[in-house]
């Protein structure tokens, strides 16, 4: 059955930026999404729809189809009392930070002694995506996956 809305989608994928490869699931499970309820990137979601199980495909996903433009004012200069990660801060390193509204993982740009250096954009922001996608099954939801709006079992959510 081609994918379509409600279809549940095995794949493999190998993940490009700039020709060089970030992400490869061929050494776990397939990951396994909901087809047309935004479980996956806007570009990659379009780019599946009407391909068949054991089909290969290579995309190429523009940034705004994907996690979004970089917002320079994503970039701030924060006071070492509201990081909430303990012990010596490096460069390009996830930390957890309270925010005005609540907690939130942010990368460090320069760590100082009273003040960090944060970037809050998504790793990804502003990144053009190469996928070379593997479709490994597609099958119809259950009711259940439908209420819940996401897979459930393997490649899914485990409640
Ligand atoms: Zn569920």
């Amino acid at each position: 059955m081609p994918i379509d809305k409600d279809s549940v989608v095995s794949f493999h994928y190998r993940l490009r930026v700039d020709g060089e490869q970030v992400e490869d699931s061929h050494e776990g499970e397939p990951l396994a999404y909901l087809h047309g309820h935004g479980n996956i990137i806007p570009g990659l979601e379009s780019a599946m729809a009407g391909k068949e199980a054991g089909e290969n495909f290579s995309t190429t996903i523009a940034p705004e189809m994907a996690y979004g433009p970089r917002r320079e004012d994503a970039v701030a200069r924060v006071q070492m009392k509201h990081v909430l990660t303990k012990g010596r801060l490096a460069p390009g390193q996830p930390i957890m930070v309270n925010t005005e509204h609540g907690p939130r993982q942010v990368r460090v740009l320069k760590p100082g002694k009273f003040v960090v250096d944060v970037d809050a954009n998504h790793p990804m922001a502003g990144a053009t995506l190469n996928f070379d996608i593997e479709i490994v099954e597609v099958r119809a939801a259950s009711a259940e996956e439908l209420a819940h709006g996401h897979v459930h079992g393997a490649g899914g959510h485990h409640h």
